[in-house]
């Protein structure tokens, strides 16, 4: 069975993902594509050699009876309506992050997705799948460094563009940490607070720049996750878990070491989409093997999109008052308690 998808949004993320659907991914097809911009809509058509409908808006390509997925890669305001409208058709959504722009929003999401009864969300939260992530995740399961106490996280960009403000640090870069580490730990934040060291020379003026955020969780962990996003010497990406019995690393992405000129040496990427290409691909991969095996996604859930984005709310708020903010979750309900092993697919 091949899983047909409707695109909606064909930005640089929605080209990406029709590429890969495309080109190196089993089990999927392009049938329908929508953008804002139509013209966009129609180049990712002509790129990919696509056999695919363009519709005006998302709305008319999720009721098109031959779209079984829809993909939502539009800006993230737009996801909320597009995300509701799939549910309500029936239809499987893979949806980037963020799920919606405010807690308030993915609850409606979680809401629908009950009442329809069954899931059909998976976030594109796709650090869960990379493989030094599940190696960090396996070593904690298994017990191999005891019950964890510490967590410290990097997130370091070599530059942003002029439009990139202080809150786009948690909503835009920490998002992923926030995703992913709570999993990784499995446990619940519960408090939150942020500090600004000094300024870099290289942030405009608008920006803060790097930034400090402290996460602790009901048990007890303390995470301090760095961003920041003006380095200059490339993307780096670290995570380091302290346990009762020893410590645990997040792999380096793996290049060539070099010996030359009297240096030991080993490159650092520049570009995100280099450093988690292939998480990319096995996210996809797995919604689509998962449906066809169980017939729900088996990924990052609509509770997870709204977890992450009352933390992110929470951070947002500790940047303006300096203090701890509390992150205050609702129950988890019973629907979204079955968690399902991602680390099997990688
Ligand atoms: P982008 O290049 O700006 O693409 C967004 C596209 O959606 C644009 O073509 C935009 O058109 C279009 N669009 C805006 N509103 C729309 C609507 N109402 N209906 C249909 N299309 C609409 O942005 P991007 O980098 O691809 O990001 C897209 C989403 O993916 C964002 O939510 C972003 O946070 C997420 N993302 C996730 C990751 C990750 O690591 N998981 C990485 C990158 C991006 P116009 O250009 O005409 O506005």
């Amino acid at each position: 069975m091949t899983l047909k998808f409707g695109v909606i949004g064909t930005g640089a993320i929605g080209k990406e993902h029709i590429r890969r659907i495309t080109n190196n991914l089993s089990g999927g097809k392009i049938v329908a594509v929508t953008d804002v911009n139509e013209e966009s809509a129609r180049s990712a058509v002509r790129q990919f050699g696509l056999d695919a409908v363009i519709y005006p808006d998302d709305k008319a390509l999720v009721a098109d009876k031959n779209v079984d997925a829809v993909l939502v890669t539009s800006w993230g305001p737009a996801h909320e309506q597009s995300v509701l409208a799939a549910i309500e058709a029936g239809k499987y959504v893979f949806c980037e992050k963020p799920l919606a722009t405010t807690a308030e929003g993915c609850m409606r999401i979680v809401e629908a997705e009950m009442k329809y009864g069954k899931r059909l969300v998976q976030v594109g939260f796709m650090r869960r799948y990379d493989s030094g992530y599940v190696q960090l995740k396996q070593a904690i399961d298994n017990n191999y460094i005891g019950e964890p106490l510490m967590v410290r996280c990097v997130h370091r960009n070599p530059d942003v563009g002029e439009s990139y403000t202080t809150d786009m640090a948690i909503h835009d870069t920490l998002i992923h940490e926030i995703d992913v580490l709570h999993w990784l730990i499995n446990d619940e934040y519960k408090s939150v607070q942020v500090a600004f060291p000094k300024k870099t020379k290289r942030a405009l003026a608008h920006l803060c720049d790097p930034q400090l955020i402290t996460l602790e969780t009901k048990s007890g962990i303390i995470i301090t996750a760095e961003v920041f996003v003006n380095c200059k010497y490339g993307y780096d990406i670290q995570c380091e878990v302290i346990g009762e019995e020893g410590v645990a690393y997040l792999p380096e992405f793996s290049g060539i070491t070099t010996r030359k000129d009297a240096r030991l040496g080993t490159s650092i990427l520049t570009d995100w989409k280099d450093r988690f290409i292939d998480a990319y691909d096995k996210e996809l991969q797995d919604f689509m093997d998962s449906i066809k095996k169980t017939g729900e996604p088996n990924g990052p859930t609509s509770w997870d999109g709204y977890v992450a984005a009352v933390t992110a709310d929470a951070c947002v708020k500790a940047q303006q008052t300096g203090g701890k903010e509390t992150v205050a979750l609702t129950e988890k309900p019973a629907f979204y308690k079955i968690e399902k092993e991602v680390a099997e697919t990688v």
